[in-house]
C-alpha cells in the first residue's frame, strides 16, 4: 500500500462494521484492519455477549445521554436491518421483576426513566407477569414489548458483507502498531502475521477497536486520559426442555437493578438476568432454542485477553436468580460463555474523542453494553462526524 486510504477503521467488531457499512455506503473509500484471523473469528466482546436488544430503560439521560438515546434508536434501527437482511432476531420482550414489595419504588424509579427515553414500558402486577412466565415470582414487573434477542454473531456477518459490497477493504490478521500524524494526514503502520510490517498514509482513523481502544488512541495522543478498566462477565445455561416445569415462555427475565458500592464508586447493576437464544429455521423468523442463557455475572478481569480460566461455581448463578425464579435448581445449570468487556475507568457513557493531535480522526472508548443494540446508531453518529464535522457528535445531534 502506498497511495492515500480516505477512512481507516481499526476493529472489525460489531461497531467497527457497522461504521465502514455505513461509511462505504454513503461512498467513501474504507479501510478495515482487524487483529483477529477473520471478522467474528477470534475473542471479542461481538462474538462474547448476551445477544439482548435492549429497549433503553437503564440510561438516565443526564449522565448517559449517548447510551439513552442511541440505544433507543439503534433498537429501532436493529429491527429494521434484521427484517430486510434476514439476520435472526426475535422481539420477544422483556420482564423486570420485582420478587419482593420493596423493589416496587425501584420499578416505578425505572417507569419514570423509561418514559423519559421514549422506551414503551408498563408497570404491570405480579399474576399478569406470570401469564406471561408462568414460572417467575413476581409481586409486580415492568414490561418492556421492544426487547428481544438477536444473533450477534450472524449480525457481524452481515453487516461486514453489505460493507464489502459497496467496496470496503478488510485487512484481517493485520495489527495497527503505530500511527503518526503528518500534515493533515496520517502514517500508519500495520503488522501482518507473518511479522512483516508495512505503511502507508490515510486522511483519518476512526478507532473501534474494542478492548483496546484506548491503547489505539494513545498510539496517536501519548497523554490521552482514557484507559479502559475490562470487565469479565460468565455466563452460564440450562436447558428449558429438560424440565417442563421449568419452562421459560422465551422472554427476557431480569431482576429488579440492584446498587452495588465497589471502592471504585458506585453502580448500578442490571443484574443476572435469564435471556432465551434463538433456534433458526429454514424459512421465516427463527424461534426460541432449547437453551436459556443466565448470566452475566460481572467480576474484574484479569487483563483484556480473560476469556479463559475456571468458571464461578454454578451455585453464584443459582443464588443470583433463585429469588425471581424459584424453579430453577443448581444442579441444572452449567457453564456457558465468558465475555471482557471494554469498561472506561471513570465514565459512565460512551465516549466519541475526536483526536487532540489529529482532529479528522475519532477514538470510541468505552463501548460496553448496550452497543450492540446501538450499533447501527452508532455507526449513524460517527457518519454525521465525517460528514458534518464535531458537532455532529453532540448528544442531541
Ligand atoms: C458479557 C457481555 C455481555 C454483553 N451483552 C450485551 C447485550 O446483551 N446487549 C448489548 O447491546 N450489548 C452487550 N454487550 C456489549 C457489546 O457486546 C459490546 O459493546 C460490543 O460488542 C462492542 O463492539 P466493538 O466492535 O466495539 O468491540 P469488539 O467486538 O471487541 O471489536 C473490537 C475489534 O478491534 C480489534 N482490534 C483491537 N486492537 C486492534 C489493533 N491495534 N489493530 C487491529 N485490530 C484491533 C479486536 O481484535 C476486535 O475484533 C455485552 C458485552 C459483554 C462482554
Amino acid at each position: 500500500m502506498s497511495e492515500q486510504v480516505e477512512i481507516v477503521v481499526v476493529g472489525a467488531g460489531v461497531i467497527g462494521c457497522a461504521v465502514a457499512e455505513r461509511l462505504a455506503r454513503a461512498g467513501h473509500e474504507v479501510f478495515v484492519i482487524e487483529k483477529n484471523p477473520g471478522v467474528t473469528q477470534g475473542e471479542n466482546q461481538s462474538s462474547r455477549n448476551s445477544g439482548v436488544i435492549h429497549a433503553g430503560l437503564y440510561y438516565d439521560r443526564q449522565q448517559r445521554p449517548h447510551k439513552a438515546r442511541l440505544c433507543v434508536r439503534g433498537n429501532r434501527l436493529l429491527y429494521r436491518f434484521c427484517q430486510r437482511y434476514q439476520v435472526p432476531a426475535l422481539q420477544c420482550g422483556k420482564l423486570v421483576v420485582a420478587a419482593k414489595q420493596e423493589e416496587v419504588p425501584i420499578l416505578e424509579h425505572y417507569l419514570a426513566r423509561a418514559r423519559d427515553n421514549g422506551v414503551p414500558c408498563e408497570l404491570i402486577p405480579g399474576p399478569r407477569a406470570r401469564e406471561m412466565e408462568p414460572n417467575v415470582r413476581a409481586v409486580a414487573a415492568l414490561h418492556l414489548p421492544t426487547s428481544g434477542v438477536i444473533d450477534p454473531t450472524a449480525l457481524v456477518q452481515k453487516l461486514y458483507a453489505l460493507a464489502a459490497g459497496h467496496g470496503a477493504q478488510f485487512l484481517v490478521q493485520t495489527e495497527l502498531v503505530e500511527a503518526r500524524a503528518r500534515g493533515q494526514a496520517l502514517e500508519l503502520t500495520i503488522r501482518y502475521r507473518d511479522g512483516a510490517q508495512d505503511r502507508f498514509a490515510a486522511g483519518r482513523m476512526i478507532n473501534c477497536a474494542g478492548l483496546y481502544a484506548d491503547q489505539v488512541a494513545r498510539l496517536l495522543e501519548p497523554g490521552s486520559p482514557y484507559t479502559l478498566d475490562p470487565s469479565r462477565g460468565e455466563a452460564a445455561c440450562f436447558y428449558r426442555t429438560k424440565r417442563p416445569e421449568l419452562w421459560l415462555e422465551g422472554m427476557n427475565v431480569y431482576p429488579t437493578p440492584r446498587r452495588l458500592v465497589l471502592k471504585e464508586g458506585t453502580y448500578f447493576t442490571v443484574g443476572v438476568h435469564l435471556t432465551p437464544t434463538l433456534e433458526p429455521r429454514m424459512q421465516g423468523p427463527p424461534v426460541v432454542g432449547p437453551v436459556v442463557t443466565v448470566g452475566p455475572l460481572n467480576l474484574p478481569a484479569r487483563g483484556r485477553e480473560d476469556f479463559g480460566g475456571e468458571h464461578q461455581p454454578m451455585r453464584r448463578f443459582w443464588q443470583e436468580v433463585a429469588p425471581f425464579f424459584p424453579g430453577l435448581r443448581e444442579d441444572d445449570l452449567q457453564p456457558y460463555q465468558v465475555g471482557v468487556q471494554a469498561r472506561l475507568a471513570g465514565h459512565q457513557d460512551w465516549v466519541f474523542h475526536p483526536d487532540p493531535v489529529h482532529p479528522p480522526s475519532l477514538h470510541l472508548l468505552g463501548f460496553d453494553s448496550p452497543a450492540l443494540t446501538s450499533c447501527l446508531a452508532i455507526a449513524e453518529k460517527v457518519a454525521g462526524f465525517v460528514e458534518r464535522g464535531p458537532q455532529a457528535l453532540a448528544p442531541e445531534a
